[in-house]
């Protein structure tokens, strides 16, 4: 059986290894997939996470093909006293530390995506990733609730809760997942649903991998043939009127247009051409649920002071992949994020002060979400992560390649936290990528009631998620 590079999704040829400190001949009885430990030449390509900042060093690494390989892991990581973490690309991988007495459990064997057109429905195996389901729906004339990013994986995206480029229109991408089958400590196959396990629902919906080993997932989709969307870049010189303008539209746009205002420091690289490779700019990008003349009207403000480049155009939904030009290679970043009440126009100012032109900021990419609309407005049978506060989203981060690179980053990221601390709001989970007080980013009956699920799901702390609930083990 052969092991999917974590970094190419490629399979090179590779045998099943024992050279553990466990009893992996126990599990080899009824396991299909890797399970690779420290030694194996192979380790430390399987161990890594897309952010290679995250040095993690599991016990072991376990590449289940399966519902069945995952049954046997959980049994086996039961009676070894493992934990176990689930990973599908490691966008998320940094709050869970070295993962020491953790058995890193990595689904990328576990690909595959079926819809169902007549009922609206995906369904997805547990390493599918966005990409592998929006050009499949877009040509059904179906959209997701993806994110900005093709390449993160659509569990842990749906179980942080998921903010896309409908979100001000469909809210969170979590309220309209409407099945889960994930193993749980006790060892069962379990489907959960709103009349099925309800509470673990729930939980799963917003508290992310800390009550099992999800296998399968599935959501609805939307019928949308075309979006309007694209991006305006402007010389970053004229960051300070572009993102007062930006900022000035939001409280008069409707809930079908979400748009980002950003500071954009591209470093030269090959995979970006010119003219974007290796400049600064000032960056407004948005999707907008409805006409060409709509979205027109919509933007006019902002294209009236004369982008230098302008992208935007009816789109079919698969085609917002790169809008937001995500990287696909792994590599080093450092984050730091906010969730962030309504900004007055000097908060926009003092950000800037830190991060915009002359500030010296090595920060590459500085981005505020317009959140708000469906996203602060309670859904229909909600899970945990039901709305976000505040009405803006910020996720500042850089790209250190050493040592003196993270220390200037981590102080422009705290230059960032000072500026915007009067308007802080709370956090969402997806954007952190560091360990974190997990409660902040509930409210105290959401939080109540997740420990409780967590206590009577997972008593002994069995799966490790990245951002715990209750204490960790
Ligand atoms: C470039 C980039 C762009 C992003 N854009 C967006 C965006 O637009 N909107 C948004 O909301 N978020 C966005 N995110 C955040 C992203 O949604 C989170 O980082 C998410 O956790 C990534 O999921 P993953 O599976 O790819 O990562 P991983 O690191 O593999 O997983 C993260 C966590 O999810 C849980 N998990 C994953 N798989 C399973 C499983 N099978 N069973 C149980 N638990 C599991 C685990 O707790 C795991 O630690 C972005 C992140 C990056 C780096």
């Amino acid at each position: 059986m052969a092991l999917i590079d974590p970094q190419t999704q490629e399979q090179p040829a590779m045998a099943t290894i024992d050279q553990s400190p466990f009893d992996t001949a126990a599990l080899a009885a009824g396991y299909r997939g890797d399970v690779l430990t420290p030694g194996h030449p192979d380790y430390d390509r399987a161990r890594q996470a897309f952010n290679v900042t995250a040095d993690q060093r599991p016990a072991a690494v376990a590449f289940p093909t399966d519902e069945d390989d995952v049954v046997a892991l959980v049994a086996f990581a039961r009676r070894q006293g493992l934990q176990l973490a689930a990973q599908a690309t490691g966008h998320n991988a940094l709050p869970l530390g070295d993962l020491s007495g953790t058995m890193l459990v990595k689904t990328t064997r576990m690909k595959g995506v079926e819809i169902d057109a007549a009922a609206r429905i995906a369904r997805v195996r547990a390493g599918a990733i966005w990409e592998d389901v929006t050009g499949p729906a877009c040509a059904l004339g179906l959209a997701c609730l993806h994110g900005s990013s093709p390449d993160v994986g659509i569990v842990g995206y749906s179980l942080g809760g998921g903010m896309g480029w409908y979100a001000r229109r469909f809210g969170m991408a979590a309220n309209h997942v409407t099945a889960i089958e994930l193993v749980t400590a006790d060892g069962r196959l379990v489907r959960a649903t709103h009349d099925h396990e309800p509470e673990l629902f729930w939980a799963l919906r917003g508290g992310g991998g800390n009550f099992g080993i999800v296998t399968a997932l599935e959501f609805r989709l939307f019928p949308v043939p075309e979006v309007y969307a694209g991006a305006l870049f402007f010389d970053w010189e004229r960051a300070a009127e572009v993102l007062h303008a930006w900022h000035e539209l939001l409280p008069g746009l409707p809930d079908e247009i979400t748009s980002v205002g950003r500071l954009l420091q591209v470093p030269p690289m090959p995979e970006i051409p010119e003219p974007i490779g290796g400049r600064s700019f000032v960056v407004i990008e948005a999707a907008y649920l409805g006409t060409q003349v709509g979205g027109e009207a919509l933007l006019a403000p902002l294209r009236a002071l004369g982008p230098e480049i302008d992208t935007f155009a009816m789109l079919p939904p698969a085609g917002l992949a790169e809008l937001h030009m995500d990287p696909r290679d792994p590599m080093p970043v450092i984050s730091g994020h906010e969730l962030l009440d309504e900004l007055p126009g000097d908060a926009i100012d003092a950000l800037l002060a830190v991060t915009g032109p002359g500030s010296g900021s090595p920060l590459v990419s500085v981005e505020l979400r317009h959140t708000g609309g469906s996203l602060a407005r309670p859904a229909d049978h909600h899970g945990a992560r039901d709305t976000l506060a505040g009405s803006l989203c910020l996720f500042a981060l850089g790209v250190p390649f050493d040592e003196a690179g993270a220390v200037a980053v981590h102080g422009a990221l705290a230059a960032v936290a000072d500026a915007v601390a009067p308007y802080a709001a709370g956090c969402y989970l997806n954007f952190v990528e560091h360990e974190c007080d997990t409660a902040r980013a509930f409210d105290e009956d959401s939080w109540r009631r997740l420990t409780a699920v967590k206590a009577a799901y997972d008593p002994t702390d069995l799966f490790r998620g990245n951002h715990p609930v209750g204490a960790r083990r």
